[in-house]
């Protein structure tokens, strides 16, 4: 019989498929029974209006047979079946499938990825097989047709016998090499494995033909071989069962099988969409992040299924970056199956899916918010980092879907605060949102400014991670609030009276606090201040710039360039040590000078800001014991 050539394009891709080093070869089951599963769909839908086709829904199902002795695979299906001309056209030639343009416009690229993400059809099982055999019957026909192939060397189509409509794939395994234990294919657990992987949700039963070793009945030790049919799928996609009818139990354990986590997920979220995207998603919130949440290494996304198929397993589009570590999938019937990578990123549906599930988790986060706090604390304990990140990056876009979500500890209780809960608990007169910044909340609370701050009434929010402070600056306001920080020189809680006294004792000890500020050498300036309660000194930032902020950015790299924050001495006007420095000013400006110094380095103490010289410190502060 004369041996048939592929057409070029396929040749290429076969080539692809035999050589191929990808990782995920296991892949071409799922294909395998995703064509099964369509050609079943085309005669169910045929039978639907014609009256010939005698069979109900429940008579369809696909079946996976394995051979290990002589290392075939079988896998059949009731379905449309083919006719000779059909099945030349369909394996001679490759479906003309977006996934295929994509992969020969990038023939010399990563072809690879284009595998996992997508398949290419029933090609794939070349990377597993090292002969094809399909047998296939349409429906109501006499004749029967078999093709045949090896690989790139081409393929036979003849006539053949086959009782039942259908078709029958019949897959010979490649020998085992080095690399790759292809005979693991044929193990019934492997099978069972990759059926509930990739396509549990299959709408028909897969069924597998399982042999047991049985004792003989009315024998001792007598075995036989007993055949059973199993079906391996569950056929009915959780996620399609309303959630009414699925207990937060089956949700759990869905999560923790598919996920790989143990500790069951904080929120379950589902959605139903019709209309512009008709999808139905199902969404985990984890209890914790992933160890390698907050690296590179990890990967956002949504599981992405087309009726029930997957087609991607981190369709990142589906996700914004802030909303990172929600779990989960979204299946839709508008998807191609076949759609590339390429193409699936200009998807119009795919963005129509992505707006509206960034808003549903976003009011289910509030949702939690406001009806299960202990929840919302422990999300926010684990995830609230990326949320500020994201309400800082790209220059605060997001901040309309991030602001209500993110809370700070503050100098109330030591408990979490939203922006709103501060908004409305702050007294008539307070004028702006103020927040501290440093490294513990126990080192703040310390600070000389906060003390100052709570006497008045106000709350504080207490920031101690990097991002917070660069998240409030660019946040701006937040109900037409300005963001404060108690840390700066900018800090005025004085009443007209005091700011007026201030003054004159400011102009009037000019020289004394420039006698200061060049002992001390390296501070922007230093005045006196009434905002203080019992500490004697400060530390404050001049300009923009924060001491935290300065203190971040030196952590980057290239911290070399990075800029400073301007510092200002703040000395209190109500302390005793006012009149001290003024008479040293007068009668012992030697003494002064050692006082400023001292001065300066308990405010950096207080501050969180390395002492730059700590053995001169201790000396002043010995001199002044003996
Ligand atoms: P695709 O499924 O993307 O069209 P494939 O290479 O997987 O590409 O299959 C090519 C074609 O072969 C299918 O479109 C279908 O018409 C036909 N085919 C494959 N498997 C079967 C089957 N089990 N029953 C009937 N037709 C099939």
């Amino acid at each position: 019989m004369k041996k048939k050539q592929f057409k070029t394009e396929s040749q290429k891709l076969l080539d692809m498929m035999i050589n191929s080093i990808y990782t995920h070869k296991e892949i071409f089951l799922r294909e395998i029974i995703s064509n099964a599963s369509d050609a079943i769909d085309k005669l169910y839908f045929k039978s639907l209006t014609d009256t010939s086709i005698t069979l109900t829904r429940s008579d369809y199902a696909i079946f996976i047979k394995s051979d290990e002795k002589n290392r075939t695979l079988t896998i059949s299906d009731n379905g449309c079946g083919m006719s000779a001309d059909e099945l030349e056209n369909n394996l001679g030639t490759i479906a003309k499938s977006g996934s295929f343009d994509f992969k020969m416009e990038n023939d010399q690229g990563d072809n690879v990825d284009v595998i996992g993400q997508f398949g290419v059809g029933f090609y794939s099982a070349f990377m597993v097989s090292d002969e094809i055999t399909v047998k296939t019957k349409q429906y109501g026909a006499t004749e029967a047709s078999m093709w045949r192939s090896q690989g790139v060397d081409g393929y036979t189509i003849e006539p053949c016998e086959k009782e039942t409509f259908g078709t029958e794939i019949i897959l010979h395994i490649k020998e085992d090499t080095e690399d790759e234990k292809y005979s693991d294919f044929l193990k019934e657990y492997k099978i069972r494995q990759l059926v509930k992987k990739y396509s549990d949700y299959i709408r028909y039963p897969i069924k597998m033909t399982v042999t047991r070793q049985e004792k003989k009945e009315g024998t001792e030790n007598e075995y036989e071989t007993v055949e059973t049919v199993e079906t391996l799928n569950s056929m009915v996609p959780i996620w399609k069962k309303p959630a009414s009818e699925v207990t937060q139990e089956e949700y759990n354990n869905f999560y923790s099988e598919k996920f790989y986590d143990y500790q069951p997920p904080l929120k379950v979220i589902t959605q139903k969409s019709e209309g512009t995207a008709t999808y139905t998603a199902l969404m985990f919130i984890p209890s914790h992040a992933p160890y390698n949440y907050y690296t590179k290494e990890y990967e956002k996304g949504l599981e992405l299924y087309s009726s029930g198929v997957m087609i991607m397993e981190k369709c990142s589009d589906l996700l914004p970056d802030y909303f990172g570590f929600v779990k989960g999938l979204a299946d839709s019937s508008d998807l191609s199956l076949n759609i590339s990578r390429e193409m699936l990123q200009h998807d119009r549906q795919l963005k129509v899916m992505g707006k509206a599930i960034e808003k549903k988790i976003k009011s289910e986060l509030l949702k939690m918010l406001e009806s299960d706090r202990e929840n919302y604390e422990k999300f926010f304990d684990a995830f609230g980092l990326q949320i500020k990140y994201g309400l800082y990056s790209d220059f605060g876009m997001h901040k309309d879907m991030l602001s209500d979500l993110v809370m700070f500890k503050s100098s109330k209780e030591n408990k979490y605060v939203t922006l709103k809960e501060y908004r409305a608990n702050m007294p008539e007169g307070q004028e702006a949102i103020y927040y501290a910044p440093g490294e513990s909340i126990s080192r703040i609370d310390m600070l000389p400014q906060v003390e100052a701050v709570k006497e008045k009434g106000y709350e504080v929010l207490y920031l101690t991670d990097d991002v917070d402070e660069f998240a409030l600056k660019m946040l701006g306001k937040y109900d037409e609030k300005e963001f404060k920080n108690v840390t700066t020189e900018a800090l005025d809680l004085a009443s007209n009276e005091e700011k007026e006294n201030l003054k004159k004792e400011n102009d009037e000890n000019k020289d004394l606090l420039l006698a200061i500020k060049e002992a001390i050498g390296n501070v922007s300036d230093v005045k006196f201040t009434s905002s203080l309660k019992n500490h004697p000194v400060c530390l404050s930032s001049g300009g923009e710039l924060s001491l935290e902020m300065e203190k971040v950015l030196k952590k980057m790299p290239g911290a070399e360039d990075a800029p400073k924050a301007s510092l200002v001495l703040e000395i209190n006007l109500n302390h005793p040590i006012c009149e001290k420095l003024k008479n040293l000013y007068e009668n012992d400006k030697d003494t002064l000078a050692k006082y400023a110094k001292i001065l300066y380095n308990q405010a950096c103490l207080i501050s969180g800001v390395t002492v730059e010289d700590p053995s001169e410190f201790a000396k002043l502060v010995c001199d002044l014991m003996i």
